[in-house]
């Protein structure tokens, strides 16, 4: 499946289209108001059976979800696909970004290269950074340490950095894309990072993608990030993962903590498989960054923050993972970089005490209760039920609901009967997305379309030729984006250049598509029509409907006058094609 198919599999189109229009539901449709025009009166529908929406008000047009994105961000293909691809959770490789912007963001990692190296040198040789120099002293830390994680020191300046980055060829748009500097109200811009120690944020691949920041004053916040640029997402990024990752894949195991400081303590300690999420819990983004290296992970959670729902997430990041996640917890109030500073050996003990997360939780949930009792025994089912429920892999469910069978001393087959209760009452009330999506999970591939396409572009003389779909004929977007580049490409490798990268892997689908040996011109025409009458079809379909639709919420008289204009004028125009292809029947009887 390529990956424009996968993320229209996985994206719901009613529930994105739910975030710009307020839908409502009626019957099989959706309606609201108009995204794209001004109305008072709700026409625009979603059909989610076909995952399209329709304008029949004054845009009188419609698409797939990919247009409906494109027009309301105004953005092109691409673009509409790296943002739905996010949405959907959906990797895009790293091939199908085109060109130019590769070499946008090569900028963007030199700017952080020359940032990090500047900051380095202030840090270990200017007497500005002295002061810098002597906290990260009185933290433990080796000038091996520094060096190895390139820390910095950004001077108390406003137009330090931006005036040696701007002497080293870099434009101000560049360092404003960097997040390196802040547009002021005024329109200028000044250093965002000023008087700060300065932690270089590299990916797995030793590329510097942004900063984080300790102010060294009273300023706040006390951590100041990069803000998320084309080349920066701190919800995937994992501190310390470049120097990290030849340990991790070593050890078969990652250990995840929270902050800069216990990244480098760790590392300097001689533990180099752990890395940071920074600041904030761990993401299913940053899961799915480790698993290429490994599928063990041990989290290290402060005792005191160590809630259900993080445990709740845990079981979470072991369906992602396919393998079970442990805890390190950690004394109360202490962080990883007190621990292994204090005694690096009780930092291995709790390594090697730590514990499966639903094991914890079990051990969580039931250190309050007196299991001897019926209220408690009910409790600890309908506590841990839901986390038992969230397990996916099968042998550690069957485990976990002997456990807790055992814990509350019933019957497993007790315990089966209320897991089931509680999974459909949980239905019931907020039907799973992936449920809802599977039920609508329509047709996606268009073999018309995909015909027409294939012919036009193996048979480059039907370019002159009279009868030409029209680009409202395709539906899918990925097909209308070839069919438009055709129209302006005067050769293929030309039409390939108009195209966004990731359409090329459809497009070589359809170069390389078998078709017919003879009477090309024919089939050509043919399709042609096909394509044209499946497209009045569908707007008479949709129009039924929302005339339907329009009749029974009691819409005002002008406008079911106009629905039903609307209707006639698609059968007229369907009735042409009708006579157009029983002309095209009878021509091939009198040949014959
Ligand atoms: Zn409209």
């Amino acid at each position: 499946m390529s990956v424009i198919e996968e993320v229209k599999q996985r994206i719901d189109i009613a529930e994105v289209v739910s975030q710009y229009v307020k839908l409502t539901k009626s019957g099989r449709t959706f309606r609201g108001l108009c995204p794209f025009h001004s109305e008072k009166h709700p026409s625009f529908f979603i059909y989610p059976e076909r995952q399209s929406w329709h304008c029949f008000g004054a845009c009188n047009t419609g698409g797939d979800i990919f247009s409906f994105i494109m027009k309301k961000e105004g953005i092109d293909f691409g673009e509409a696909l790296r943002l739905l691809a996010q949405r959907a959770g959906v990797s895009l490789p790293s091939r199908l970004e085109p060109s130019a912007k590769r070499d946008e963001q090569e900028r963007l990692y030199q700017a952080n290269e020359a940032a990090t190296h500047y900051f380095h040198n202030l840090l270990l040789h200017s007497s500005a950074g002295e002061k810098t120099q002597s906290y990260v002293a009185s933290r433990g830390l080796s000038l091996e340490t520094i060096t190895s994680f390139q820390l910095g020191f950004s001077p108390n300046s406003w137009e330090a950095l931006k005036q040696y980055l701007l002497e080293r060829g870099y434009t101000e748009s560049e360092l404003l894309t960097a997040g390196l500097v802040i547009e002021t109200e005024a329109g200028g811009t000044h250093d965002r990072f000023r008087n700060r120690l300065m932690f270089p944020i590299y990916d797995i691949k030793g590329r510097i993608t942004g900063f984080g920041a300790r102010a060294l004053d009273d300023s706040l916040p006390k951590y100041l990030n990069s803000p998320q640029t084309p080349i920066f997402d701190k919800s995937s990024s994992l501190y310390g993962i470049n120097l990290a990752a030849a340990a991790i894949r070593q050890q078969n195991m990652v250990v995840m903590v929270e902050g800069y400081m216990d990244v480098i303590t760790a590392h300097q300690n001689g533990f180099n498989n752990v890395v940071a999420s920074m600041g904030t819990s761990v993401t299913e983004k940053q899961v799915s960054a480790v698993k290429r290296l490994t599928k063990n992970m041990a989290l290290a959670l402060d005792a005191d923050a160590a809630g259900e729902e993080a445990m709740l997430r845990g079981v979470g990041y072991e369906n992602t993972l396919d393998a079970e996640v442990k805890v390190i917890i950690l004394p109360s109030g202490k962080d990883p970089d007190d621990v292994i500073k204090e005694d690096a050996k009780m930092w291995q003990n709790l390594l090697e005490e730590a514990l499966p997360v639903v094991d914890y939780t079990f051990d969580m949930v039931t250190a309050k209760l007196d299991l001897t009792t019926a209220g408690d025994q009910r409790f600890a089912v309908e506590r841990l039920g839901p986390i038992v429920l969230e397990i996916k892999d099968p042998v550690r469910y069957a485990h976990y609901v002997q456990k807790l069978a055992r814990l509350a001393k019933v019957p497993e087959r007790t315990i089966e009967a209320t897991l089931s209760k509680i999974k459909t009452a949980h239905r019931a009330k907020e039907p799973k997305l992936e449920a809802i999506a599977q039920a609508l999970r329509p047709v996606f591939s268009s073999p018309v379309e995909e015909y027409c396409l294939a012919l036009l572009l193996q048979h480059p003389e039907l370019k002159g030729y009279r009868q030409q779909p029209s680009a409202e004929y395709f539906q899918n977007s990925e097909n209308r984006e070839i069919f438009i580049a055709w129209q302006q490409a005067s050769d293929l490798s030309s039409l390939k250049g108009e195209l966004d990268p990731a359409i090329w892997e459809h497009l070589d689908y359809l170069l390389t598509k078998s078709l017919p040996p003879n009477q090309i011109e024919e089939k050509y025409t043919g399709t042609v029509l096909r394509l044209r009458e499946g497209f009045l079809r569908g707007l008479a379909t949709k129009g039924e409907a929302a005339l339907a639709l329009e009749a029974e919420l009691g819409g005002t008289a002008a406008e079911l006058a106009k629905l039903e204009e609307q209707g006639i004028e698609i059968s007229l125009q369907l009735g042409e094609v009708f006579s157009q292809k029983s002309r095209r029947v009878r021509s091939k009887g009198a040949e014959k």
